[in-house]
């Protein structure tokens, strides 16, 4: 049965000190006021990672994710972290092909792919991020597109190395713009996906992938957003930098 997950994406925000505030709060949180089984994840940069993680040890609803991982295993790469490296830290889970590292940082579908064979080879779970422009949206090849960007990085894994990814559909027109998918724009894309994941392995990987829905998802949106049938939780960007916030939309689920 799949996992109910919501994760908060920090992306490049907060200190060392903020961070440890906030994950305390979410915890304090989640603790006081969370009753249902969801997984709740928190992503901070890079130089977080082993504090946050620290905190969070033996914590069981709380998980530490990455926001990346090399797809290097160790060697002359200036600045890259490896999976090794990762999990040495406590990370589970690792957000790989956000829109945001497909655009600035040009990863293609082959890097992505060896990153998702890096984390799972190193024992986490990739979060791998897919979703189209709005440019692709008008013209309505949404569906061709997303179907491509699966196909392209994750055909090629073994149906056990596929049952540990985590798929999060990103419009990229709603990624930190306020503007969100409709719940049905969000239902019926997770469908095609759940499809694409039946073809590329089997009934059973689709009906067990967790896929979250991101892009500009609040406390507003979120219960309309997790009601759909095949919405199983939330990528969260803007709204995990605020306990209060990141709380109710995990409360939504
Ligand atoms: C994200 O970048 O993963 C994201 C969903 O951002 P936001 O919630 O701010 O749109």
């Amino acid at each position: 049965m799949r996992k109910r997950i919501v994760a908060g994406n920090w992306k490049m925000n907060k200190t060392a000190e903020e961070a440890l505030t906030l994950v305390s709060e979410i915890d304090n949180m989640v603790k006081d006021e969370v009753n249902s089984d969801v997984t709740v994840l928190v992503a901070p940069p890079f130089p977080f990672l082993q504090s946050v993680g620290k905190l969070l040890q033996g914590n069981d609803k709380m998980h530490l994710a990455a926001q990346n991982v090399s797809e290097h295993d160790s060697g002359a790469y200036t600045g890259e972290v490896s999976a090794a490296m990762l999990k040495s830290v406590g990370v589970e889970y690792v957000i790989i092909g956000h829109s945001e590292r497909r655009l600035y940082h040009h990863e293609d579908a082959q890097t992505l792919y060896k990153k998702m064979k890096a984390t799972i080879a190193n024992g986490m779970k990739p979060i791998f991020c897919c979703g189209e422009s709005l440019e692709e949206r008008d013209a309505d090849r949404h569906f061709d597109f997303v179907g491509k960007q699966l196909h392209d990085s994750l055909s090629y894994l073994s149906n056990e190395e596929f049952d540990q990814v985590v798929i999060a559909y990103e419009p990229i027109w709603a990624i930190g713009t306020g503007r969100t998918a409709s719940s049905q724009q969000a239902q019926e894309m997770h469908e095609y996906i759940r499809e694409q994941i039946s073809r590329m392995f089997d009934a059973e990987a689709a009906y067990n992938t967790s896929i979250l829905y991101g892009g500009s998802c609040n406390p507003g949106n979120a219960k309309e957003l997790f009601s759909q049938a095949d919405v199983d939780g939330g990528l969260i960007g803007g709204a995990s930098l605020k306990s209060r916030d990141f709380t109710d939309v995990i409360k939504s689920i």
